[in-house]
């Protein structure tokens, strides 16, 4: 075995609320977990302002201090977290084998593997979009999460599928008026997700509109400049929250042809119910599995599943 080869119990990719919670019980497991951050150390929630439905937090958390909490309470019991990032796995052995690096310059073979790591939020990817977005001034991808922010104000969704119908809706309950902006001329969405949304009194869809776009006073967002692909017309629409619902990506791409992903590339759970995947000794947790849910409170739900199955099966195998 070559010098730079590292064997571990457990090895969990990614540092969100999913990898943090796997740590931890792990961790108080016996099982000497390493944890390697990723590339975005802490996940999503470090772009999220105020959290405010994790439990156990009755006045809210910022979601860096959240990670940050999160993390001390995994290396209170020892766990190893690691600065890095994992660029190339092989799971077609009894050993799990995992490169670290640019260079792949660390190999670490595992007994077990906990996947975490997550999913990333897509954006239209405007100049004015991404400031407002990273002073936590009003662009959200996520309105369960900062819909409540905006309530008694008029907010802007972008997006024509699932996801923006239900999260369209969920802010016509807490919002006077919600604009949806649908870029072509009907929806992605199911037709009882659509329909639900265009009979409720106060969301107003523009069609073929996209965003030229995000508004701002410089501290926040008071609207959006949006254009009609079909006429040409440009015209300016207030607001105070921007969300933006065009899908999210998993990060899933370094596991492609190791393990049973589903069409758009979230890792497939081999038994509903339980965390592990179609590839013994590696478990998933968090928004890697989870178009549906996507809270902290269920990645951190799952990331405990997969300790907890990574647990048993080094108990089974060991004998
Ligand atoms: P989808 O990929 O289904 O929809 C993305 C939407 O965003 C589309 O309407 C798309 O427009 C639009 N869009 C993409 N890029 C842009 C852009 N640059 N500018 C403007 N609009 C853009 O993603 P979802 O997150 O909605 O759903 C993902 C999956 O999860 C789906 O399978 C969905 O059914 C499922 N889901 C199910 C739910 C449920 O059943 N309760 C809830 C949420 C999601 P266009 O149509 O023109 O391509």
């Amino acid at each position: 075995m070559s010098e730079n080869i590292e064997k571990v119990k457990c090895l969990i990719i990614g540092s969100g609320p999913a990898g943090y919670t796997a740590a931890i019980y792990a961790a108080r497991a016996n099982m000497a977990p390493v944890l390697y951050e990723g590339m975005q150390p802490g996940g999503q929630l470090t772009t999220t302002n105020e959290v405010e439905n994790f439990p156990g937090y009755p006045e809210g958390v910022t979601g860096p201090e959240m990670m940050v909490q999160l993390r001390a309470q995994a290396e209170r019991f020892d766990t190893d977290v690691r600065n890095g990032w994992v660029t190339k796995v092989d799971f077609s052995g009894e050993v799990h084998k995992v490169w670290i690096g640019e260079n792949m310059e660390k190999e670490i073979h595992a007994d077990t593997v906990i996947i975490s790591t997550g999913a990333s939020a897509k954006y239209l990817g405007l100049p004015s979009e991404q400031k407002y977005l990273e002073m936590g001034g009003g662009v959200s991808a996520c309105a369960v999460c900062d819909g409540f922010f905006y309530k008694g104000q008029e907010t802007i969704i972008v997006g024509a599928g699932d996801s923006a119908c239900e999260e369209a809706h969920y802010l016509s309950k807490l919002c006077t008026k919600v604009t949806m902006l649908v870029r072509r001329d009907e929806f992605r969405a199911s037709k009882i997700m659509a329909e639900r949304v265009k009979k409720t009194a106060n969301i107003e869809i523009l069609y073929n509109t996209e965003t030229e776009e995000v508004l701002g006073d410089g501290m926040g967002v008071t609207g959006a400049r949006v254009k009609n692909n079909a006429t040409g017309e440009v015209k300016e629409i207030p607001a105070t929250g921007f969300f933006v619902a065009i899908g999210h990506k998993p990060n899933t791409d370094i596991f492609k042809g190791q393990i049973n992903l589903d069409e758009t590339g979230y890792i497939k759970y081999e038994k509903p119910g339980t965390s592990l995947t179609n590839i013994p000794g590696v478990f998933v947790s968090g928004d890697a599995a989870d178009k549906t849910y996507r809270q902290a409170i269920t990645a951190a739900g799952t990331g405990c599943q997969a300790a907890l199955d990574a647990e048993r099966y080094l108990a089974a195998k060991e004998g």
